[in-house]
Order: C-alpha cells, then structure tokens, then sequence
C-alpha cells in the first residue's frame, strides 16, 4: 500500500514538473518578441527625451520615423522587424531573390509610383533588393569578411544592425539598361533619371561620391532610401546626405 501511495505521489510530481517545464518553455519562447518590442519603445521614447537636448545622443534609431538613421555608428536593434512590410508590385530583377521585395507600407507605395514615373519618361526600373532582416545582413557581411578581409568588406557591406535594408526603407534597383550592381550604373540614362526625379517620391540617393567620408560608405548610385517627400526634396537639392540634414555626424 505504501507502494503504491509512493508510486502515486510520484506520478503527481512528476506531471506538475512536466507541466511547469511547459510552462517555462512558452514563457521563454514569448518573452524576447515581448522584450524586443518593449526594449524598442523604450529607447525611441530615450531618444526623444535625448532630441530636446542639443548634443544629438547615440541611442537605438527611432523607427518611427521617416527619416531614422541607421548606419555604422547607429544601428538597429538585432530584433527589429518593420510591422507594415509589404511586397513592392514593381519589376524586379529576374536575379532578385523572392525574399528581399518587402518595403514598409509607405516606401512601398512611393517606390511603386517613382517606377510608374520613370516608365513613364521611358525608363523601366529594376528592383533588386530591399528589406532584409538583421540574420541576412549576418550571412553577407560573415562571407564577404571571410572572402576579402574586414577592411574590404566595410566599404560596402553594412555590418548586421547597420544596414538600412533591414528598416525596409531602403531599396538598390538598376535598369533595363544596366544590370550590374556597380558604379557603372552612374553612368546610365536611369541614374541621371533618378537624381532629377527620386525626391518627388520621398526618394533620396543614399551614398553620393562626394560624400563617402560622411556616410562610410563607397559611392552606391544603386541604393535610394525612403526618407518622405519634404526631407527627400531637401536633402537632393541642398546636395546633402542624411546625416548632414539631421546633424548627426559623428
Ligand atoms: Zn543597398
């Protein structure tokens, strides 16, 4: 009898454990969205508090902005996913992977009507790539350090978090013209195109030639961001990079 009683009571035990353990696993398994997503409101309003002050402060980009800036001194939350990315329905090119064609709802919209725009004036612009998550970012950058050395691989791949890709803001696209991803694109009508015409749309060339020591990057006439109509305009025709327009340099 007192067997069994044991037996029993183990049974019992044992369940509870198995079910706490349960338990335990969802509550980890819920908990980092949860936190990411508190951590994220939590710095964005820390930046706000920092943006009434004078010095411009190094805190997790605001997200909720337009014109956030991400780049290799201001990165990107390792868990941050836009919530409103959607496919852009324009022409990609026939290379562009089927998981890069996510722009947030916004750029979205002002990428489909700058490439209506440019098909417009003759132009037929080529998507190729657009968001990608921070693990992608991880993937490239890794390969590229691995295949040409730290040094090579900073002129032109962001490390993971500092990639404007992966705030679904920024887009590379070529032309039918020219499908290269390199600076021979500069070259072409399409270039010239987009330089006259992105800001209408919210557009903005993201890595000029003359501007590698603001942004760190090598000249990229491939890659616009979205950063809204009124910045766009501003930033294109004063010549200036994001950087320079919000005065944060450092
Ligand atoms: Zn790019």
């Amino acid at each position: 009898m007192k067997k069994i009683f044991f037996v029993i009571i183990t049974i019992i035990l044992l369940s509870g454990a198995t079910y706490l353990t349960d338990k335990l696993f969802l509550k980890t398994y819920s908990d980092p969205k949860i936190s990411s997503k508190n951590k994220i409101t939590k710095k964005s309003s820390v930046k706000n508090d920092n943006s009434q002050t004078t010095t411009p402060q190094k805190s997790l980009p605001d997200t909720s902005s337009d014109v956030v800036l991400v780049n290799k001194t201001h990165k990107l939350s390792k868990n941050y996913i836009p919530s409103d990315l959607r496919t852009v329905k324009v022409k990609f090119a026939s290379y562009a992977a089927s998981n890069v064609r996510k722009m947030r709802a916004n750029a979205a919209n002002a990428a489909e009507g700058l490439f209506s725009a440019a098909k417009t004036d003759g132009i037929t612009l080529l998507g190729v790539s657009c968001y990608r998550p921070y693990s992608y970012q991880e993937e490239v950058y890794t390969a590229k350090v691995k295949k040409d050395g730290k040094t090579e691989a900073d002129k032109y791949v962001a490390e993971p978090g500092s990639s404007e890709h992966q705030s679904g803001l920024a887009m590379d696209l070529l032309s039918t013209e020219y499908t290269d991803l390199d600076d021979g694109f500069a070259k072409t009508k399409a270039y010239e195109w987009l330089k006259q015409n992105c800001a209408k749309y919210g557009f903005i060339i993201r890595y000029p030639k003359e501007k590698i020591s603001i942004t760190k990057y090598d000249f990229e006439p491939w890659h616009i961001r979205y950063v809204g109509t009124a910045a766009a305009q501003d930033i294109m025709q004063k010549g200036l990079t994001l950087e320079e327009y919000l005065g944060i340099t450092d």
